[in-house]
């Protein structure tokens, strides 16, 4: 524990509060019951629903003798466009391997051949290192087993549960308030709330994924960060639910093709359909602006329809499903959003700037990701941080660095953030629509400043159940998103501005993002 500054009330905790049942906070939840620590976990809707449960491809990690730590961290910061957080990386790579040998230990059953796991390859990885279960069904694997061993142990778990708020009391997080107005007090909280796909129309998240545990940090004061930077996944089959057709199937040879059959993406980028994420979903985003917006083409036809339906039984279930045979025609794709790489501001450790509260998995931003995510490398960081976290409680709030190069973060200030009673109220669709137009795969300042005029018009719900508390989440969420992206004029990783194409490098550095009057807790009106 040497090298772990930090400032506000160290303590010991005995009673830890987990929010969210995804590979964070149920490896976090599990971290501390074999800790000693007394375990409190609450998940909004089951168990099982969460991000994690719907992950396909899989896990990154180094665990052939062919392939090095070094080189994961290579790809991993080659992906973070030149804001990734090398020591946050390091820790990622070099503690993955035991994070995944416990989880093996814990049940997850990964594919193997013969008794060695399968290794698959992907898009900007130098290596195949892709741990997979199930064939695409990777995360309901983790989530599944994690889930039986949180069953069989001593923590106390609440399904179907909203946390709306933080208790915060003399700057330090002290528990977490409930739909009913009651408190749960603990020493410390561990927010693995997941991702913000919700912010927009078109998403493989589902529907759990509102930034809830973003908000609430922000609301009680915590530091956010680069919350400009959103992946949006290439390809989705263009049809209702936008489901995730996985990059491994690229990595196994399909390829993208425009109306009249043609390669488009040999046009794009010298690594063609595996280049990074961002340039292929920018790359099918113009296709399809050339062809009137129609969807353009995954041709997997020539892996032939029984491998297809073996090595991704669930993209050729839901493809089926959609009237689609993907192994005699190609199927129709589109981008939609899909992990964010902002999140709160950690430092290595899970601590936030708040004393008491820690963050980890998809709701955190340790600086790991950068500007882009490396794919497969999410699943991974929730067994490692999710572990880590545990190992920092009771420590002091993180330092004001973050333990890393934090420094001169661009800033932005959403200001007081409280709206008139009389204003407008919102419509769900209407800010993911919004937010789509605006502050999706394209952004400009123009169509920012008209969205943060449109945001800011619209009323703050007051909170009388679980729709109306996600729905105050998304709007401060979106704001924020919005005043981070028109404040990073420059193109880096997921962060697109026409009216700034390229990077500028005295803008690599983070954003950091906070409320500076945070307004009171949206009190729940029943
Ligand atoms: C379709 C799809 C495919 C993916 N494929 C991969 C892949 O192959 N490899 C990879 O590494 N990553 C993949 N990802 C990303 C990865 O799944 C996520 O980044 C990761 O699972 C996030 O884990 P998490 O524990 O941080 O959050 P989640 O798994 O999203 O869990 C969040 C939890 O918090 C709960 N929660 C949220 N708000 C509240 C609240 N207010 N009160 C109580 N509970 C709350 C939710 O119900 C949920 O249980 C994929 C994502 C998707 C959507």
């Amino acid at each position: 524990m040497a090298g772990m500054p930090g400032h506000g009330r160290p303590g010991k905790v005995q009673h830890l509060i987990v929010v969210g049942s995804g590979v964070a906070g149920l490896t976090a939840a599990l971290e501390a019951v074999d800790a000693g620590h007394d375990v409190t976990l609450f998940t909004k809707s089951d168990l099982a629903q969460s991000n994690t449960r719907y992950a396909q491809g899989g896990v990154a990690v180094v665990m052939t003798s062919d392939d090095t730590v070094a080189e994961h961290v290579h790809d991993t910061l080659i992906a973070g466009a030149g804001l990734s957080d090398e020591s946050a990386v390091e820790v990622l790579c070099s503690e993955g391997p035991a994070a995944i040998r416990e989880m093996i230990e814990r049940g997850v059953q990964f594919d193997r051949h013969g008794s060695e796991l399968a290794h698959g390859l992907e898009a900007a990885h130098s290596h195949a290192r892709i741990l997979h279960a199930g064939g695409d069904a990777t995360g309901a694997g983790i989530a599944y087993a994690l889930i039986d061993r949180l069953r069989e142990s001593k923590a106390t778990v609440h399904e179907r549960t909203t946390v709306v708020d933080l208790v915060v009391q003399d700057g330090a997080c002290g528990g977490v308030r409930l739909l009913d107005g009651s408190e749960v007090l603990g020493e410390a909280v561990v927010l693995a709330t997941g991702g913000a796909g919700q912010l927009f129309p078109y998403t493989t998240n589902p529907e759990i994924a509102t930034a809830d545990g973003l908000a609430m940090a922000l609301r009680a004061g915590a530091i956010a960060a680069d919350l400009e930077f959103y992946q949006f996944h290439p390809t989705s089959l263009a049809a209702p639910g936008n489901f995730l057709v996985s990059e491994a199937v690229r990595g196994e040879g399909a390829v993208l093709v425009d109306d009249d059959g043609h390669r488009f993406m040999t046009d794009v980028h010298p690594d063609v359909e595996l280049a990074p994420r961002d340039v292929v979903a920018r790359g099918i985003a113009a296709q399809m602006a050339r062809q009137k917006g129609k969807p353009v083409r995954l041709d997997a036809t020539a892996l032939g329809g029984e491998f297809l339906a073996k090595r991704f039984p669930n993209i050729d279930a839901a493809s089926r499903a959609q009237g689609f045979d993907w192994g005699e025609q190609p199927i129709p794709v589109t981008p939609a959003a899909h992990y964010y790489m902002g999140g709160i501001r950690t430092d290595e450790w899970g601590r936030t700037s708040v004393p008491g509260l820690y963050a980890v998995g998809e709701a955190a931003c340790n600086g790991l990701h950068g500007a882009n995510r490396l794919a497969s490398n999410s699943l991974l960081e929730g067994a490692v941080y999710g572990t880590r976290v545990v190992e920092a409680l009771g420590l002091p709030a993180a330092p004001d660095d973050f333990g890393t190069d934090w420094t001169e973060p661009l800033a932005v200030d959403l200001g007081d953030t409280a709206t008139d009673d009389d204003a407008e109220s919102l419509t769900r669709d209407d800010l993911q629509q919004l937010m789509w137009d605006a502050a999706g795969l394209s952004r400009n300042g123009d169509d920012l400043a008209r969205a943060a005029a449109r945001l800011a018009s619209w009323r703050t719900p007051a909170v009388s159940d679980a729709k109306s508390a996600e729905d105050a989440n998304l709007l401060i969420v979106a704001r924020a998103v919005v005043a981070s992206a028109t404040a990073r004029k420059e193109s880096r990783g997921g962060h697109h501005r026409t009216d700034f194409p390229d990077a500028d490098p005295a803008q690599a550095r983070h954003s950091a993002v906070t409320v500076s009057f945070a307004r009171p807790d949206p009190k729940p009106t029943r």
